[in-house]
Parts: structure tokens; C-alpha cells; sequence
């Protein structure tokens, strides 16, 4: 007998061929949230494998901090209402002495808002790696953006901003130690049919 969740999951398959790809451990980026948060759509999935690949040929040794995407079945993960069908990701901001691993989630998030300093400040912690994160923006919008067509790209340093036109501040100013990607699924859906 199916449970409910697995039920659901057949039902969007079945009905909408959306299945969920849960994010593996990958050589670019490491677990900034707790793991189950990470399902992805098939589009989201391909979009993180090839952005993981292409920053760990190119910084190794500084992996970027991947947030919440979406629960099992595309659910929002608590508090996290728009990250709804694994089509947003958070991804944290670079930090100077590097990240390799952490599976202390709590301790992650504070570190990583502690990188932007006090939000009504333009003053930066000294480990906020700005130009690797300027860099891995400009690995986003100018290398996997032609591929990956982007709804929303949400980051606070205006020095991001900056690097491309479709990276925005957010309305809270709630963004200033990860990025909110959210990619556009129509593609995807389209080349099924
Ligand atoms: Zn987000």
C-alpha cells in the first residue's frame, strides 16, 4: 500500500510528469540546510549539477552553501512559502576561509548572517568572500542563464547587483547573506510534450 506521500508523488507524476530529484552530495556545494529540504524539480536539478561542476573546477576548496529548495513532493519547507514544485534554491553567500562540509545547520545560517553584518549597516564581516560570490552571480547570469532562464534572481549587496541586471534587492532587505534563484519551469515542461 502506497503512503500518502508516495501517493502524491505518483500522482504528479502520473498527471503532470513532475517528479522530484532530491540534490546529492555534490563537489560544489555543501548541505547549508537540512538535507530533506533539498528536492528539486528535473529542471532545478540539472541547473545545480551543472553550476556545482562548473564552480568546483573553479574554486575547490570554496563550495557555496546550498539552502532550501523544496520538501519531497515540491512542499514548502516551513516558513519558506515561495519555495513551493523545487523551483527555487537558496544558495549562500562565499566565505573566505571556505566551507567543505557542516551538518550543523544552525550554526551555518548564523554564521552566514553574521557575513553581511547588521542589516542597516553597509559594513561587511571580513570573511564575506565578496568577489568569489560577485563571481559565482556572474557563473550564474552569464554562463547558465542562456540555459537556465531565471523568474527571479533576489540577492542585497548592491556590489552582486551589479554583475547583472536580473539580480535584484529584495522588497525586506532579507537577502543579504544568500541568493533566492527562482528558475522558470515553462521550458522545461515544454520540451516534454
Ligand atoms: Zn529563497
Amino acid at each position: 500500500m502506497l503512503h500518502q506521500r508516495d501517493r502524491l508523488d505518483w500522482v504528479l507524476r502520473k498527471e503532470f510528469g513532475v517528479s522530484y530529484v532530491q540534490a546529492p552530495p555534490a563537489r560544489g556545494y555543501f548541505f547549508a540546510r537540512p538535507h530533506e529540504h533539498h528536492w528539486a524539480s528535473p529542471n532545478m536539478a540539472a541547473f545545480l549539477d551543472r553550476l556545482s561542476e562548473e564552480w568546483a573546477a573553479r574554486h575547490p576548496a570554496h563550495p557555496f552553501g546550498l539552502g532550501d529548495i523544496s520538501l519531497r513532493n515540491g512542499l514548502a519547507p516551513p516558513v519558506h512559502h515561495t519555495h513551493i514544485l523545487g523551483s527555487c534554491v537558496d544558495i549562500y553567500v562565499i566565505h573566505s576561509a571556505g566551507h567543505a562540509s557542516s551538518l550543523d545547520d544552525d550554526r551555518v545560517d548564523e554564521r552566514h548572517r553574521a557575513a553581511f553584518g547588521a542589516k542597516e549597516s553597509d559594513i561587511y564581516e571580513p570573511d564575506y568572500d565578496r568577489e568569489r560570490t560577485k563571481e559565482l552571480a556572474r557563473l550564474i547570469c552569464l554562463h547558465l542563464l542562456p540555459d537556465f532562464p531565471m523568474v527571479q534572481f533576489l540577492c542585497d549587496d548592491p556590489e552582486v547587483q551589479a554583475v547583472h541586471e536580473k539580480i535584484r534587492p529584495s522588497k525586506r532587505n532579507d537577502h543579504r547573506d544568500h541568493f533566492h534563484i527562482q528558475l522558470g519551469e515553462a521550458k522545461e515542461a515544454r520540451r516534454k510534450k
